[in-house]
Parts: C-alpha cells; sequence; structure tokens
C-alpha cells in the first residue's frame, strides 16, 4: 500500500483533504501538509452544500465541537432575489418534495397553485427562511423529524438516503484553522513553506517537491491544493484545463467582509444570491459579519464599476473596507488524477459560486480517493474511474448552473438577454424541451451524480419562471383531494414552526 502522502497547500481544499484523510486511514498513512507564508488563500467560500454534514460527520466532529469555532451559521437554502424580475424572490430549499398519489407535489401545483410562492405552499423551508428562524428548537432537535442524527457508522455522499435538509455558512479562514488543529493532532505533519520546484522522472511521475528553506520533500502521491495556480497538476504536469467560460460567462468576483450587529440585522438562515446588471451578489450571513460579493462577467462590466456597485449594494458599512478582487477560471482540468498527482479544490476546477459547490466538489474529491486508492501497482483502472466520477460530477453541476441563467425570466439587458441566446450543452437543451411538459425526474436529469436531486432542478424551474411549464393532463383526471389535504398539512406545519423555532439569532445568542 501507499503510505506517504504530499498536500501542497493549505486553504480549504488542503485541509479538508488531509483532515479527511488522516480521519480514514489513521496513522497507517503518513500525511504532509506544505502551505506557502507568502502566498494566500483565496479568502472565500463560506456557503455550503447539504452533503456537507456528511464530512464533519466522518470526522467525528459534532456541531457543538466546530460551529462555535467558525462562527457557523445554518443554511436552509438560497434565496434567489431579482432573477425573475425585479422585487421577486424564492427560495431553492434543502428540502425534499412531499409525493402524494404518486405526483410530486409540486405537479399538483403546477395544476393548481395556492398562490404565488410554489416554495411555501409546497416546502416548510420557504416559511423558515422569510421568518429567519433557526433549523433547530432550543432543545437541539430538527424541525424536520425524520431526520436520525444518531447513527452507529460514518457516513458519505453516496448514501442518498440520508441528506440533511441544511447546510452551513462558516467563515473559511477559521474552518481552515480548525481543520489545521484536527490534521495536526492526528499526526498530519506541517511544513509551511514556498513550493519552488516540482522534480518529476523521466515518465513525467513526481518524485519530489522542493521547497525554499526545508529542502526535498518525496513522496508517494501528492494532491495538488494549490488553488486556481494549479501547480502540480497544471503547471508542472501540464493537464489541459478544459473552460466552461463558453456557456458560463462568469469570469471574476470582488468580495466583502462586513462586519454587522446581527442582534440589529437578525441572521437570515440562507445565502442570498441577488442578480445585478452583469452577474449576481452573494450574501452569507455568518455570526459577527456578513460575507459578500459580486460574481461578475468581465465582458460586461469592469472591475472599478463591480466594486462600485458591490459598495453601494452593502450601504454605508462597507465604507474603509478592502475589496478582495478575484479572477476564477471556470471550468476544470482535463483529468484531476494524472500519474501519482491528484488535484483538490480550485486546482481541479471550478464551476462559479452560484448554488456553492466549490467545498463539495472538495468533499466529493476526497471521499472519491478514498474509494479509489491506490496500491502501489497504481492500478489505471482506478485513476480512470476516480477521474469519470469527477469530471461527471462537475460537468452536471454546469449543466444546472446553465439552467440557473438560461431560465431565469429577466431579459433586460444584454447580459441578461445573452443568456437566452448563448450555446448551452446540447443535452441540456434536450432535456429542457422535455421538461416544459413534464417536470424534471429522476429519468430526465442530468444522468450521473453531481450532487442535485430531481426536486432542485423543479424549484429553479418554478422559480426562475422564464421557461414555459404546463401541468400534467393525467392530473386533471385524478381526484385532488389528497393534495389538497397535503397543501394544508405544509400550511399548518408553517404556521407551528413559525410560532415555535426560535429565530436563528435567538438559538445561536443562546450558545454564545
Ligand atoms: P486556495 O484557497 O487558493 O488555497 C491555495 C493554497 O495553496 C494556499 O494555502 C497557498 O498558500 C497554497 N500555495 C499556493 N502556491 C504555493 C506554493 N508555491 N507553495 C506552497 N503553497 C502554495 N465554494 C463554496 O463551496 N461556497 C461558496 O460560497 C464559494 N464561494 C466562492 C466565491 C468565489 C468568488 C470563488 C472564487 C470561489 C468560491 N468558492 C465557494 C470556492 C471555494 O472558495 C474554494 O473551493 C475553496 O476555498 C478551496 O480553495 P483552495 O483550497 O482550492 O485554494
Amino acid at each position: 500500500m501507499l503510505q506517504n502522502i504530499v498536500v501542497v497547500g493549505g486553504g480549504t481544499s488542503g485541509w479538508m483533504t488531509a483532515s479527511y484523510l488522516s480521519a480514514a486511514f489513521g496513522d497507517r498513512v503518513s500525511i504532509t501538509l506544505v502551505e506557502s507564508a507568502r502566498v494566500g488563500t483565496i479568502g472565500v467560500g463560506e456557503a455550503t452544500f447539504s452533503t456537507v454534514r456528511h464530512f464533519f460527520d466522518y470526522l467525528g466532529l459534532p456541531e457543538d465541537k466546530w460551529m462555535p469555532a467558525c462562527n457557523a451559521t445554518y443554511k436552509l437554502g438560497i434565496r434567489f432575489e431579482n432573477w425573475r424580475e425585479q422585487g421577486h424572490h424564492f427560495y431553492h430549499p434543502f428540502e425534499r418534495q412531499r409525493v402524494v398519489d404518486g405526483f410530486n407535489l409540486t405537479d399538483w401545483w403546477l395544476r393548481d397553485p395556492r398562490s404565488e410562492r410554489f416554495d411555501k405552499d409546497c416546502f416548510l423551508i420557504g416559511t423558515l427562511c422569510d421568518n429567519e428562524k433557526s433549523p433547530r428548537h432550543l432543545d437541539g432537535s430538527l424541525f424536520e423529524k425524520a431526520i436520525s442524527e444518531k447513527r452507529l457508522y460514518r457516513t458519505t455522499l453516496s448514501e442518498q438516503n440520508t441528506q440533511f435538509p441544511y447546510a452551513y455558512h462558516f467563515d473559511a479562514s477559521l474552518l481552515a484553522d480548525f481543520l489545521r488543529d484536527y490534521g495536526v493532532e492526528r499526526g498530519v505533519k506541517h511544513v509551511v513553506d514556498d513550493v519552488v520546484h516540482v522534480a518529476q522522472d523521466d515518465r513525467g511521475w513526481i518524485t519530489h517537491i522542493t521547497t525554499r528553506n526545508h529542502g526535498d520533500l518525496a513522496g508517494e502521491l501528492f494532491v495538488d491544493c494549490t488553488g486556481f495556480r494549479s501547480l502540480l497538476m497544471g503547471e508542472a504536469l501540464d493537464e489541459p484545463f478544459d473552460s466552461y467560460k463558453d456557456t458560463l460567462p462568469n469570469d471574476r468576483a470582488v468580495a466583502l467582509r462586513v462586519p454587522v450587529d446581527t442582534e440589529r440585522t437578525g441572521l437570515r438562515p440562507c445565502t442570498t444570491a441577488t442578480a445585478q446588471e452583469a452577474g449576481w451578489i452573494w450574501t452569507i450571513p455568518l455570526l459577527d459579519r456578513i460575507g459578500t460579493g459580486y460574481v461578475y462577467a468581465s465582458d460586461y462590466t469592469s472591475p472599478e464599476e463591480a466594486e462600485s456597485t458591490l459598495r453601494e449594494f452593502v450601504g454605508p458599512a462597507a465604507e474603509d473596507l478592502e475589496a478582495n478582487h478575484i479572477r476564477m477560471r471556470i471550468g476544470r482540468s482535463r483529468r484531476s488524477w494524472v500519474h501519482n498527482c491528484v488535484a483538490v479544490g480550485l486546482s481541479s476546477g471550478f464551476v462559479e459560486p452560484l448554488e456553492s459547490t466549490g467545498i463539495f466538489f472538495i468533499q466529493h474529491a476526497v471521499e472519491q480517493l478514498v474509494k479509489h486508492f491506490p496500491a502501489s501497482d497504481w492500478d489505471e483502472g482506478l485513476r480512470n474511474s476516480y477521474n469519470q466520477a469527477v469530471n461527471r460530477c462537475m460537468d452536471g453541476v454546469r449543466e444546472f448552473l446553465v439552467l440557473h441563467y438560461y431560465a431565469a425570466a429577466r431579459e433586460d439587458n444584454d447580459y441578461w438577454r445573452d443568456t437566452k441566446t448563448r450555446k448551452i450543452p446540447d443535452a441540456l437543451a434536450e432535456r429542457i424541451e422535455q421538461w416544459q411538459t413534464k417536470m424534471p425526474a429522476t429519468e430526465s436529469i442530468y444522468p450521473h451524480y453531481h450532487g442535485f436531486e430531481p426536486y432542485s432542478y423543479v424549484c429553479m424551474l418554478l422559480g426562475l419562471g422564464g421557461i414555459p411549464l404546463k401541468p400534467l393532463p393525467a392530473l386533471e383526471l385524478l381526484d385532488p383531494s389528497s393534495a389538497h389535504r397535503e397543501f394544508d398539512l405544509v400550511a399548518e406545519e408553517a404556521r407551528q414552526l413559525e410560532s415555535t423555532l426560535p429565530s436563528q439569532y435567538e438559538y445561536f445568542s443562546r450558545f454564545r
């Protein structure tokens, strides 16, 4: 078996990789993580996806252990503002569909809408987010009773039946610090130094890396977590990068960390994505500040204009804060595992922050790495299978994000008009045609694992409003009384939760 792993990079991907591998393999492998003090981390990436709880569970970290250390809050979904028209909002919740007489509640809703708000008529989370509720009662129990939090085994992304109805927001720097301490306590060797050379043998395999002050570090498996620089995979191994820019044009971002008094502002339990003239602005509420940033396409606006739009959006609290301008490399490495090098995180690929999938990709990659971990014969089949899983996951998310822009009803300037005429992946175009007569289902969405389930596609189509959808004719012949009872039940449960759940602010202030 391989026993010597070198991770290069100490951002979220470096420390998630090192801590996960040490949780999986214990002292049966030796892990060294090298990070530069000179090259900073990206400094963003603070909203997550509902699968992330499996990561912390796998590490044996209950929420009360890691959340306070990372100023973390709950995220019940994403609030999309102004994607359909100014003043409109809807939620993409982390809550699964109810099914009545074999049809999704959203199918019944399309036939006979209760109100303008599918997200409140069919799901509880719409109401919880509008009212800034915590997903937990003060005794710690979750709003959704079906979730069992006591399991005897460690779960991974493949256990689809154990998905959670929430994710987290956290401070990215605090999380990296927390995972560093976790890893180092479990034996990860931490070297703070610059990698100045990547040495390869005549087959192109990495033999060692050379650091500025700590000499050469040899290893068997090298994990490239160097961010968009992609020092090992891109620079040394020269693996081609397949850009997604033809279908996802947002290529830059400008970000601010805004201190806030959450007692006054409250704590929204969701990420907000507010559509703008040339992209969208994220708002991520943490316990002591908001993380916010404008993701935009440089073909449609300049960095100066984007920064001033963001400052105006934030208001006086943005004065004197330093903005972080970021160039995004959108797309993926053709292969993320080449020879004895695996790229994880931004060095492997990135779509864009909409739907918060960067950290999900990292989690998916490290889980797959454990599942495909090679022996010293370096079985080619394992490498190919890993690359297929990673590529499919990113390509699938790319499709889902392209749909966001294409299906958004907004068409009020060149940026938004072009989202309707720009090329979209052929398979997605076919699927969209199909969804106009029958809403997305397991057999009609992107067919490989990419984190998103059919209900997410349904929510986006209903919320974005730019694609005409027809109710299923069969529903006209079916007795709708059970569906009506279910809508009543959703409304009743939502009312009850609204009066019994604490606000997210109240929940966290009690534990602080
Ligand atoms: P980085 O954070 O860039 O870390 C790179 C590391 O490599 C650093 O430690 C650096 O010191 C080290 N390094 C570089 N060169 C050398 C060298 N020569 N020697 C030694 N060390 C070196 N993801 C989400 O899930 N949710 C979000 O809300 C989200 N928002 C985002 C918003 C934007 C604008 C962007 C660009 C990304 C966002 N992401 C998000 C993605 C997320 O930020 C990343 O997936 C995550 O931070 C991981 O980054 P990384 O560790 O791969 O790279």
